[in-house]
């Protein structure tokens, strides 16, 4: 057995330091990035947030919304052919639209049929819970042989050796986290983890090293934490929980004293076991959980603030645009980042 004494951090132990600034207003700030990616040399430009390849968030609805910003939707894993090829815009919104799988045979022959069909999809995001196995690095080879020109999202991982390990193996793109996500019950059901910030700072450095990019998966509460995220080193941030709720997401609504709200859930929550794959097999357990949240109306509204929030961000520490956010980033280590007296 052995401890690492080295203290790792979640987005809530920082606070960005402000910096002396030119810049007049937030309204000055771009948040646009174009990334080149290192196997696909696919070249991307947008506004590098992803929406969560999780039900109410990976959907088409949000697609089309998210993609009026720059910004990309990962489709949930059920997206079959025929519900793609039927969605109006879908050959206008496609740069900013990824495809999802795992690493089962079937899944993988449905979208190795859905990129032969639509052949103009660029991202595929191959992610399972655990991004550690050999079983996981040997398909991303192969599926870097079968599909060259594909900008591969692989994870997830939370460590430099294994982000290596997916690069190396063919993945353009490593997605970073394990145990952070809000409606993620990992870390209490195994004990395993990583603080998400350290995870990304050590993640992005390992990836830039080898000219490939990483996505900052899971654990943003508020446009502060993505902003942390993109200080941090990450090229992308990935979110589920603060997208979800929403007008677009279309799920379930329930009323209750007069409030609305929307059930979300995990992936692996028993919820999306059953309605996915018919029921937990017996050597599993669930590892997320179910939660209802305050109904938020329409997407447009959340996106808004979000991106205030990150050009806001940008002024304080006198970053001209995201792309010299994590230059101009000094954290400082704090035991509190919040007054919450009046808060419930
Ligand atoms: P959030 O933005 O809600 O904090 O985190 C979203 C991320 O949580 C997802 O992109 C995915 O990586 C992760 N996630 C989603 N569902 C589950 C689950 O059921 N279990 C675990 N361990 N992680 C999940």
């Amino acid at each position: 057995m052995r401890i690492e004494e080295e203290i790792k951090l979640d987005y809530s132990d920082v606070l960005f330091r402000p910096k002396r600034s030119t810049l007049k207003s937030r309204k000055e700030v771009n948040l646009e990035r174009t990334y080149k990616f290192k196997y696909s040399n696919f070249e991307w430009t947008g506004i590098p947030i992803i929406a969560s390849n999780m039900d109410g968030v990976g959907e088409l609805n949000v697609a089309q919304i998210m993609s009026e910003y720059k910004m990309i939707t990962a489709l949930t894993k059920q997206h079959k052919l025929d519900n793609i090829k039927k969605f109006p815009s879908i050959k206008k919104i496609y740069p900013f639209v990824s495809i999802s799988c795992g690493t089962d045979e079937k899944a993988y022959k449905i979208v190795q049929n859905t990129l032969k069909e639509l052949n103009f999809f660029q991202f595929l995001c191959i992610d399972v819970a655990n991004g550690y196995s050999d079983h996981f690095s040997k398909f991303i080879s192969s599926v870097r042989n079968d599909f060259p020109n594909k900008t591969i999202i692989a994870g997830n991982v939370v460590t430099a050796d294994m982000t290596q390990e997916l690069i190396l193996s063919g993945a353009d793109i490593v997605k970073v986290g394990i145990g952070p996500g809000s409606v993620c019950t990992t870390r209490i059901q195994t004990g395993v983890g990583y603080p998400q910030l350290s995870a990304v700072i050590e993640c992005s450095d390992a990836a830039h090293g080898l000219g490939a990019h990483i996505i900052a998966d899971g654990g943003c509460t508020c446009p502060g934490d993505i902003s942390k995220a993109f200080g941090g080193g990450a090229d992308f941030v990935m979110l589920g929980g603060m997208l979800a709720g929403h007008d677009e997401g279309g799920g379930k609504l329930i009323k209750k004293d007069n409030n609305k709200y929307i059930e979300f859930y995990g992936s692996s929550s028993e919820t999306a076991i059953d309605k996915h794959y018919g029921g937990l097999l017996d050597y599993r357990s669930s590892e997320g959980k179910v939660v209802k949240i305050e109904y938020k109306g329409p997407l447009k509204e959340t996106i808004q603030d979000i991106l205030g929030g990150i050009r806001s961000s940008c002024t304080y520490v006198g970053a001209p645009s995201l792309k010299q956010l994590s230059k101009c980033t000094t954290f400082v280590r704090v035991g509190r980042q919040y007054n919450n007296v009046f808060d419930e």
